[in-house]
């Protein structure tokens, strides 16, 4: 069998019988990867303390494409997040980042976009618990990569560019906001003001090392929580696990 190498984020990991863990990666240079880690549990030679939720890795690992899941060979630790692993609130915002690309994602199809973004925003989170900012940022993000950009420039009916105005209205199956006049009589559609639409739109366009600059205030949270995690839950066609937590503990 042929031996890969890459460096990944670790997205889940579990026990598996006495001495092997199982352990889903999202790798810069295949995408996710679900793989068996011999022996995980007994052998610190090969995976020492990298095999840890969120860690950013180095690993090798022998596979054949009928093989679902990959032999990891070694893993070396790169980077570690610890606030992730002592902060509930940051550890809950690791998890839904994690969780959303281990839902969405097709394994072996590979993103370096993303995976860079992910590693961009753990390493924010991990220096600045509590940024609520950094969840809106990465789910325009991992929108944009999956070919999920909504509509926030423009009124999705009568195409006028969105300029003026206290208010717009955001139509979750639609993907996208309309106007004051292109709302009138219609149901399900969620507030938004011009300020909010504009901090997403410029989440999704910034190059990464610029990402941080943003700056979300209490109204703009206040409007992109109700439309942001609705609309990647509604592409998903389920709810996350983590998201319902997150709710739990801000409530
Ligand atoms: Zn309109």
């Amino acid at each position: 069998m042929p031996e890969y190498r890459t460096t990944a984020v670790i997205l889940t990991i579990r026990d598996y019988g006495d001495i092997d863990r199982i352990v889903t990666f999202y790798t810069s240079d295949f995408g996710k990867v679900s793989g068996i880690a011999k022996g995980a549990k007994k052998s610190l030679k090969r995976f020492g303390a990298a095999l840890d939720l969120f860690s950013h890795v180095d690993i090798s690992f022998f596979t054949k494409e009928t093989l679902s899941l990959v032999r990891i060979n070694h893993c070396h630790l790169k980077q570690s997040f610890p606030s992730l692993h002592k902060d509930i609130t940051s550890m809950s915002y690791g998890s839904y980042m994690a969780e959303l690309i281990n839902e969405m994602t097709a394994e072996r199809v590979a993103h370096r976009e993303l995976f860079h973004t992910l590693i961009k925003l753990l390493s924010l989170i991990d220096s600045s618990p509590f940024k609520e900012d950094y969840l809106r940022i990465f789910e325009m993000r991992f929108l944009v990569a999956s070919g999920f950009r909504p509509t926030l420039t423009h009124c999705l009916d009568c195409k006028q560019k969105l300029e003026k105005g206290p208010r717009f209205w955001f139509n979750i199956p639609r993907g996208g906001v309309v106007c004051p006049s292109c709302a009138l009589n219609k149901n399900n559609l969620h507030p938004v003001s011009l300020g909010t639409l504009k901090l997403l739109e410029q989440a999704g366009n910034l190059t990464l090392d610029k990402i941080e600059r943003l700056n979300f205030s209490s109204q703009a949270l206040e409007e992109s929580r109700e439309i942001m995690p609705h609309f990647v839950q509604y592409h998903l066609g389920k709810e996350l696990k983590s998201l319902k937590f997150l709710e739990k503990i801000r409530g």
